[in-house]
């Protein structure tokens, strides 16, 4: 069981944070350098019997840990040769760590007997809390008590433990340590790790730290998205996560890391989207899945599929460093696959790099007539060691070549091994990165460990190469970009309060176009609009306004007026008292027991010039309020041209929301049209994202339509559900 750990897979990467720090400083690993780099750890529940998990750990413990392994049981005076104490207390000296492998009906005394004896770390193996039923959830919420009480770092419980290669820490029941190497590595599932390092062991991929989650009772992906950030050892950050704790918390702790240190994260399973009704329009259109994907996108986390793309980003981004430009050159001695990588280039977000003319000189020089010197460079069938070298030496020496695929199908000339060698030397020495698709079986094998030594990963497709490149420069754009603050309006929050607190009064939760004063009290523009409660003040109303009214029936219990024939727009003024009688003649012929507040009589908007637009916004149970933005009106689900962003947004983001849906060219003014009012629409958009933030008590809200027109925006309806409970 025991191996030993081979020289350290780490690669100097040029993106790496400058850094003087010292390892193992409490200050570098975010506070939870106890967990990961004791000296002395404790087993409690430590046994020799066959097949428990309690001998387990103390085993790897005993195999690998650099430290000192102290099991605790009032059963033994020895475990595995070790002296074994009765229990924590009794143990001399300092303990950094303690493994909890006992009961659960005992763990949680055990973990408090942690706190009383001072250990700040506590690995809690034990199963049967909050996944087992409502006697397991209080025997959690029991533990995150005492955990808080003594302010312990405490993972999991039901967690399959925690590795550490530098000091050969392997406090887990899996059945092999990790290898040495700079990947940081975070799971939900604790059986996903042994799979993970039973296949990584083979690949040669080696990790700094590994944690089983388990069911996070205190630390979570926050925690140690926080820890490796600061960790000078961990190169890249990777999580494997069923779902994420507290959201905010974590794009701002995520947003932070990515500067310096990449994170790639599969999320698997779905959330239940929360359990209060759908219904508003973004209720149904921003479920947890988007969620999750503008949430990942915010805080800069690489979100991949599958597998597979999380171990390639992984190697690439340990193991390469980042692109200056997005321009790639393929060198191949084999036409085929020289195509699909053009076409996978192609899918990408890089592009074909175009050669200088001092390349393209140099190449047709070198290269035999047959060849192809334009990019991909094709050295065609007959390449040996010195030709492959040579082009791949010319390509990256050009100005226009941001990074590298290497390509090449077996033949009788050219030696893997040495092809190996050339790469990882003329990689080494131009400093852009390279991705190698060595094509073929057994016979790559050993070059594949000489390309892995250099950080180079190989590939048999071509695709994955290309992705992976991709994922390089993708890095590249989030470790370099800017976050701004989200802006912050002068706005009536008093009134804005004294809006929601109606809902309160009123005994129901829902509120519609009579709560618009609440748009007006944030600065989202908004028709002038009255309701009235009987057809002499709906005239009056009308006479206010002058000229043609739109009429709207007001009924919490009526979520979309115009299905019911519930709104009439271009009444004229004559016509006012009838359509009053009318809309709510035919409310109540659709719902006898609705309850009616009266008609809105509102200020027309100009339709023809504007675009019909949504804003709003939908609380995620982990992420909280998702704004979105689409195209709106009365097709909006159809239509499904949405984007949503975490708020609060700042300016860059709410823009992005706007720009980035699939029909943005009609808002920049299509066939004859005038560009919408764009900036109105992006200013309505950060508006509406400080109410949220303001006011948590909002759980859903759309303004549907928002017109967008060229000069400005107005929001002519709006419904919400307000949390009585929060206000
Ligand atoms: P609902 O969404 O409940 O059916 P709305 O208030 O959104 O009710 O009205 C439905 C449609 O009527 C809008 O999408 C818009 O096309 C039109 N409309 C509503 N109010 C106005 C207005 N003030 N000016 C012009 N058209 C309007
Ligand atoms: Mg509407």
């Amino acid at each position: 069981m025991s191996r030993s750990i081979p020289a350290v897979l780490k690669r100097d990467t040029t993106f790496k944070r400058e850094s003087g720090q010292v390892p193992g400083v409490d200050e570098n690993t975010g506070g939870l350098s106890g967990l990961f780099a004791p000296e002395r750890v404790a087993v409690i529940g430590a046994t020799e019997s066959d097949g428990s998990i309690g001998r387990a750990i103390t085993q790897n413990l005993q195999d690998d840990f650099a430290g000192e392994t102290v099991p605790v049981n009032p059963k033994y005076d020895d475990v595995l040769g070790l002296d074994c104490y009765p229990d924590i207390e009794s143990v001399p000296g300092e303990l950094n760590l303690a493994v909890i492998v006992v009961p659960p009906s005992i763990a949680v005394d055990a973990v408090r007997q942690c706190g009383e004896a001072d250990v700040q770390n506590v690995v809690v193996i034990t199963a049967g809390f909050g996944e087992t039923g409502s006697e397991g959830a209080s025997r959690e919420q029991e533990l995150t008590e005492v955990a808080e009480e003594y302010g312990l770092n405490l993972v999991g419980p039901n967690s399959l433990g925690v590795m550490s290669t530098p000091t050969g820490l392997n406090a887990t029941f899996g059945p092999e340590n990790a290898l040495s190497g700079s990947i940081s590595f975070m799971s939900q599932s604790g059986a996903f790790i042994t799979a993970v390092l039973d296949w990584a062991n083979d690949e040669g991929i080696g990790f700094k730290d590994v944690v089983s989650l388990g069911n996070k009772a205190v630390l979570d992906e926050t925690d140690f998205v926080n820890a490796w950030g600061d960790d000078p050892d961990t190169d890249v950050i990777l999580g494997y996560l069923e779902g994420v704790e507290n959201g905010g918390e974590f794009i701002d702790a995520a947003r932070e890391t990515t500067d310096d240190t990449p994170i790639v994260m599969v999320k698997s399973g779905r959330t239940e989207a929360g359990a209060q009704a759908v219904s508003s329009h973004t209720g149904t259109l921003a479920g947890s899945e988007q969620a999750y994907e503008a949430g990942l996108e915010q805080a800069g986390v690489l979100r991949v599929e599958n597998v597979q793309e999380l171990f390639d980003f992984a190697q690439i981004l340990s193991g390469q460093p980042v692109p200056d430009s997005d321009d790639v050159a393929i060198v191949t001695n084999a036409g085929g696959p020289g195509v699909m990588t053009t076409d996978a280039v192609g899918d990408s977000n890089l592009s074909l790099a175009s050669f200088t003319d001092e390349t393209l000189a140099e190449l047709s020089e070198e290269m035999p007539d047959e060849a192809n010197i334009y990019n991909p460079i094709d050295a065609i069938g007959d390449a040996d060691i010195e030709r492959f070298e040579k082009a791949l030496d010319i390509a990256l020496a050009d100005e226009n070549v941001g990074c590298a695929v290497v390509l090449s199908a077996p033949t009788a000339v050219l030696d893997y091994d040495q092809l190996a060698e050339a790469v990882t030397d003329l990689q080494a020495e131009h400093g852009k990165p390279v991705a190698a698709v060595l094509m073929g079986g057994e016979r790559t094998q050993s070059a594949k460990e000489k390309l892995s030594e250099g950080g180079i990963p190989n590939y048999f497709d071509p695709a994955r190469a290309v992705r992976s490149l991709d994922a390089l420069s993708r890095y590249r754009t989030i470790s370099q970009r800017d976050y701004d603050e989200p802006a912050q309006f002068d706005v009536d929050r008093e009134r804005a309060a004294e809006i929601l607190a109606r809902a309160d009064e009123r005994g129901d939760n829902r509120l519609g176009v009579e709560a618009m004063d609440l748009l007006d009290a944030y600065g989202i523009p908004t028709p002038e609009g009255t309701i009235a409660e009987d057809p002499e003040e709906a005239v009056a109303a009308a006479q206010d306004i002058q000229g043609e009214v739109v009429m709207k029936i007001v009924s919490p219990d009526i979520l979309h007026k115009s299905d019911i024939g519930g709104v009439k727009v271009g009444v004229a003024p004559e016509d006012v008292y009838d359509a009053y009688e009318d809309l709510v003649t035919r409310a109540r012929n659709y719902q006898p027991d609705a309850e009616i507040l009266g008609v809105q009589v509102q200020e027309m908007v100009d339709l023809d010039s504007g675009t019909e637009t949504i804003i709003g916004m939908n609380r995620d149970p982990q992420f909280g309020p998702l704004l979105l933005f689409g195209l709106g009106g009365i097709f909006v689900e159809i239509l499904e041209d949405t984007e949503t962003r975490v708020a609060p947004v700042s300016e860059r983001e709410a823009s992005e929301m706007v720009e980035g849906i699939r029909s943005a060219p009609l808002l920049r003014g299509a066939r004859g049209r005038d560009p919408a009012d764009r900036e109105a629409i992006v200013e309505s958009l950060q508006r509406l994202s400080q109410l949220v933030t303001d006011f948590p008590a909002i759980l859903e809200l759309d303004v549907n339509p928002l017109v967008a027109g060229p000069d400005g925006v107005q929001a002519v309806d709006v419904r919400l559900t307000v949390d009585t409970d929060e206000l």
